[in-house]
């Protein structure tokens, strides 16, 4: 199952926010201010889901919300 990764601010290094969804949980999925303790700078970072992003391929990356017609 993809985890949910986010941006350190501070040193730019992808942070584990420990949550794995699936892909199309995490596209309907309405996130509250999650705050990660992230080991790289000693902060806690707070994101929500703009700032969420999935450990996939790029060609899996769900930020296209098109869907195709059946
Ligand atoms: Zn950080």
């Amino acid at each position: 199952m993809p985890e949910i990764l986010i941006r350190c601010p501070i040193t730019g290094r992808d942070v584990h926010t420990g949550i794995a969804l699936a892909a199309d949980v995490f596209l309907h999925t309405e996130f509250e201010t999650h705050p990660v303790a992230c080991p790289y700078c000693g902060a806690r970072h707070s994101w929500s889901k703009k700032d969420a992003y999935m450990q996939f391929p790029p060609e899996r990356t769900p930020s296209a919300s098109r869907k195709e017609p059946h």
